[in-house]
């Protein structure tokens, strides 16, 4: 059975309890990496300078202490390997969905279940929606 490396543990632990719960339960069926809980505000800065996020700090979801939002990606690591992120997102937001949990994913912003209008991809994304 899959578990959380202690980078990844380390990272989770900056959430929100609700992301941290499904994420435990994932990582149990499908392997996968935390890359980043909390950021802070030079790094959410940065983050926009690169292109790589659209808010500054700090309007982002990954401002907030803790967490409301996380980016995981299922291990092994293939950045280019959108279907399979696309497969991955899916377990994630039916295992929240089914804890009474929702989540919205960084691969369809306006969640209609459409991934082909999403026009901007933050495919390792997830957030609470509240
Ligand atoms: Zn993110």
């Amino acid at each position: 059975m899959p578990r959380f490396s202690d980078k990844s543990i380390s990272n989770l632990t900056t959430c929100d309890t609700r992301l941290q719960q499904v994420l435990l339960r994932v990582v149990h069926d499908f392997d996968c990496t935390i890359l980043e809980g909390h950021r802070d505000r030079e790094r959410q800065n940065r983050m926009v300078d690169e292109g790589k996020s659209r808010v500054r700090w700090p309007d982002g979801k990954h401002n907030t202490v803790p967490s409301r939002a996380v980016d995981v990606a299922a291990y092994p690591i293939v950045w280019d390997d959108r279907e399979r992120q696309t497969l991955f997102a899916g377990f994630v937001l039916a295992t929240a969905k089914a804890m009474g949990i929702e989540l919205r994913w960084g691969g369809d912003w306006s969640m209609d279940f459409e991934v082909k209008d999403n026009r901007f991809d933050d495919l390792v994304h997830f957030e609470i929606v509240e």
